[in-house]
């Protein structure tokens, strides 16, 4: 088995988010424009010195269905939730049952954006919730996707 990619903060990244969501709502949405066919992704870092937040540069591999990376935890750095994309599909929208053990054992929220859609969703461990970026009633307010859909129609 080929050892997962690891994700790494950018240089001299102190971390410029006030929230985990804000943190992933920048990283997924950095990754709407890239290979879709790819999934990839990283982890949420917080920094208790100057309590913001950091998403790890995203690692992808073209290995199958199953994402995997590791995230490195610089000394000062805890880490605080988890996105990656799903290449596009139907299924795309879903947490993957891998997903949701993986959020539950490091009880930390998971983001991910579906390509499918391109909207962000979030699970929360602590209460099985699925949050959508579209939903008014999401419990994480600030899940809110402005970006207009994809373009799609009347492509070749
Ligand atoms: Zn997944």
């Amino acid at each position: 088995m080929p050892k997962p990619a690891v994700s790494q903060l950018a240089d001299k990244d102190v971390g410029s988010y006030d929230s985990h969501e804000s943190a992933a709502i920048a990283a997924l949405a950095a990754l709407r424009g890239g290979d879709k066919s790819v999934e990839r992704g990283g982890g949420i870092l917080y920094n208790p010195q100057s309590q913001k937040y950091a998403f790890t540069q995203p690692v992808g591999q073209l290995d199958g269905a199953h994402f995997s990376a590791s995230i490195a935890v610089p000394h000062g750095w805890q880490l605080s939730a988890l996105y990656h994309s799903h290449p596009a599909g139907q299924q795309s929208t879903l947490f993957s049952d891998d997903d949701i053990a993986q959020a539950k054992q490091l009880k930390i929220p998971s983001y991910i954006l579906a390509h499918y859609d391109d909207k962000i969703r979030a699970f929360d461990p602590v209460t099985s919730a699925v949050t959508r970026s579209v939903n008014g009633s999401s419990s994480v307010g600030s899940l809110v996707d402005e970006s207009p859909p994809s373009s799609t129609v009347g492509a070749p």
